[in-house]
């Protein structure tokens, strides 16, 4: 078997659907693989770090890094920006690592324009319900921040066809062994997913 390549796992879906519980458990499970940390001009929430959370950083600051380039791709998301620095995780690839990015659906297109080899996974929730219910009892954004989140959550739900891979978060278990499923075959050059 040929030695597994470096690969972009993109792991999109609408807020609250769980993307972070899967990429914790998909990166245990891969010991190479590498979180990606984005830059944010959101304020942090209670408990979030700076550099390990996000790079929480000023608008200013973040429109003189899309000018330098240094963003593999970026969006706004809920009145506020996020992008993925790219020579963190160009370098992780060049080193054959899994580089795992939790981003929005304009992200998760772009990054697939610029490497089509990119794998980009979408997480769907069980129903447009449970995902409010979820988003709520996260207890993490005001009541109309959630409205944000969820109107955003009917578009990128629309979208989810455009993935390589979709799959419902209703039974962790099975929808991490899905993902696991679907970055072995890419990396060893299996047939697409
Ligand atoms: P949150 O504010 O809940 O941390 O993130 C809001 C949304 O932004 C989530 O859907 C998350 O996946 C997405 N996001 C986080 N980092 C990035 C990034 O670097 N680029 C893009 N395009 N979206 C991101």
């Amino acid at each position: 078997m040929s030695d597994p390549r470096g690969l972009l796992v993109v792991i999109a879906g609408p807020s609250g659907v769980g993307k972070g519980t899967v990429h914790a458990r998909v990166r245990a499970a891969l010991p190479e693989s590498v979180l990606s940390v984005s830059m944010t001009t959101r304020p942090p929430r209670e408990g979030e770090r700076d550099g390990v959370h996000y790079h929480f950083v000023d608008l200013e600051t973040f429109e003189r890094r899309i000018a330098d380039g240094a963003l593999l791709e970026w969006a706004e998301y809920a009145g506020h920006r996020y992008g993925t620095p790219r020579q963190p995780a160009e370098e992780a690839i060049a080193q054959g690592r899994v580089v795992v990015l939790d981003i929005e659906l304009q992200g998760a297109l772009q990054v697939k324009q610029h490497d089509p080899d990119a794998l980009l996974v979408f997480l769907e929730p069980p129903s447009f319900q449970e995902l409010e219910r979820r988003l709520r009892a996260r207890g993490t954004e005001d009541p109309d921040a959630i409205g944000r989140r969820l109107d955003r959550a009917w578009e990128e739900l629309a979208a989810g066809d455009r993935f390589d891979v979709r799959v419902v978060n209703d039974d962790l278990d099975r929808c991490v062994a899905e993902v696991l499923a679907a970055i072995e075959a890419r990396r060893h050059g299996h047939a697409r997913t």
